[in-house]
């Protein structure tokens, strides 16, 4: 049997690999799964071929019996929320995007009843019937329905405006300077904005699945122009979202550009700050001052393995606060469980609203370090033997083993990580400096490398 589903969703190049056959075979395996008669609300980003896929999609799920609600052009977090607040109208979600993909990929996501990423165990059970072609295809009288359901996006808009202090927000006059990527984000963000009373200046925020205005990637490389406009419209951050908008990257009044792990490091200190303590959620590859910010909070942290989903399931199991990664992607459990590109940007104003403070200032605030990320060859047979060896020699500083092995060591900290489709180990090295980082991954690698070939 194959591997269908990563670790966000079905991806793949459209009308290649990610074509309408798929999208059909995923409807039906996804249709075959749920009962007949039941609901699902599948919406899409602004990519060219998603008409396309979410049309196959459709023709899978009403054939096995399964009605469609179609959303239309929304964000990925908007989808969710619709799905988590329909009180239990919609079976499942889906949506059909490729994130910060270039314009000629396209994926298929799933969604499960609470607004979560699906859960892997039903990913399985859905591709065993993708594999062992067991659909369901219904008689005719029973075949799903289906009509456009509108206002997704502006539930969700109006939603967030209660889980923030808008008041605050709308008092300190705030100017944003925000880029949408040409993505789902300029269907919400900019209508977010304007009612929380930002003077709004917006970039690529109109919808167009080619990506004119830059690769919806959120990287330095790609926040150019919104640095150049945040500086001349003396805007107090600029923020930049990605083709689906459930990650958002920051720069600061100054035009600098925001490190994830230090918006979250922010972030998660100013939750707990707020709840005098509280659970933070990161996967081990974060930076050590998200750990070291909340801990001088009163909060304490809990790392798993990478991947957004998996951080929001330990979430919404461990009862956390906040959580995310350190590309942007930030979940707010008051809100719901995924990452969240819009709540981000209104929690952040709420932050420079109540604090009063210049952005770099609050940031200044942050303890400093630095990460580089390295891999090493090592044959796949080889690796479990490794790590444990590396997590051995290791025995006596503090060890985590929930993703690869990470060692805390005397400079910082190490994380080696097994490649699930290469033979290699990526590695990580983290410091207080860029120099010192760079000192301890050359010293462990070399260390990686004698265990390797003596493994
Ligand atoms: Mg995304």
């Amino acid at each position: 049997m194959g591997k269908l589903f990563g670790t966000n969703g079905v991806r793949g190049f459209a009308n290649q690999d990610m074509n309408a056959e798929l999208a059909l075979r995923l409807g039906r395996s996804l249709g075959s799964y749920l009962k007949k008669g039941d609901t699902v609300l599948v919406g899409r980003d602004t990519r060219t071929s998603g008409p396309m896929l979410v049309a196959a999609l459709s023709a899978g799920l009403q054939g096995a019996g399964v009605h469609v609600h179609d959303a239309g052009e929304v964000t990925t977090p908007a989808l969710q929320y619709a799905v988590k607040t329909s009180k239990g109208r919609y079976a499942a979600g889906a949506v059909v995007t490729a994130s910060h993909n270039p314009p000629e990929f396209n994926g298929i996501k799933f969604i499960d009843p609470d607004g979560t990423e699906m859960r892997s165990d039903k990913e399985d059970a859905i591709e065993a019937v993708f594999f062992g072609d067991r659909f369901r295809s219904v008689e005719w009288s029973e075949i799903g329905q289906g009509h456009y359901q509108p206002g997704v996006n502006a539930a969700y808009v109006e939603a967030i405006l209660g889980k923030v202090d808008a008041e605050a927000i709308r008092r300190a006059k705030l100017t944003v300077v925000l880029d949408t990527s040409n993505g789902a984000g300029g269907h919400t963000a900019p209508y977010l904005l304007r009612k929380l009373g930002v003077h709004v200046i917006t970039l690529n925020a109109q919808p167009d699945g080619t990506f004119p205005g830059h690769p919806s990637e959120p990287t330095p490389e790609n926040v150019k122009d919104l640095v150049v406009a945040t500086r001349a419209f003396g805007a107090h951050l600029g923020v930049v979202q990605d083709g689906d908008a459930d990650r958002c990257v920051f720069v600061d009044e100054k035009g600098g550009y925001v490190d994830g792990n230090r918006t979250l490091a922010l972030m998660a200190g100013f939750v707990v700050g707020q709840k005098h303590g509280g659970l933070v959620v990161t996967p081990v590859s974060s930076s050590g001052i998200v750990e070291e910010h909340v801990k001088a909070r009163g909060g304490s942290v809990a790392y798993t393995r990478v991947g957004a989903p998996v951080v929001a399931r330990y979430m919404l199991d461990h009862g956390a606060v906040v959580g995310g990664e350190e590309n942007g992607g930030i979940i707010w459990p008051e809100f719901q469980h995924c990452r969240d590109a819009s709540m981000t940007l209104a929690k952040v104003l709420e932050l420079l609203a109540t604090s009063g403070k210049p952005f770099s200032a609050l940031l200044a605030e942050l303890p400093s370090a630095a990460a580089v990320k390295k891999k090493v060859e090592c044959p796949n047979d080889r690796k479990q033997k490794a790590l444990d060896a590396f997590a051995k020699a290791h025995a006596k500083d503090r060890v985590d083993t929930t993703d690869g092995v990470k060692v805390y060591v005397a400079e910082g900290w190490v994380l080696v990580r097994p490649s699930g489709t290469e033979p290699i180990f990526r590695v990580y090295a983290e410091s207080k400096t860029h120099e010192q980082a760079e000192a301890l991954a050359t010293k462990s690698l070399a260390e990686i490398r004698e265990i390797i070939r003596t493994a």
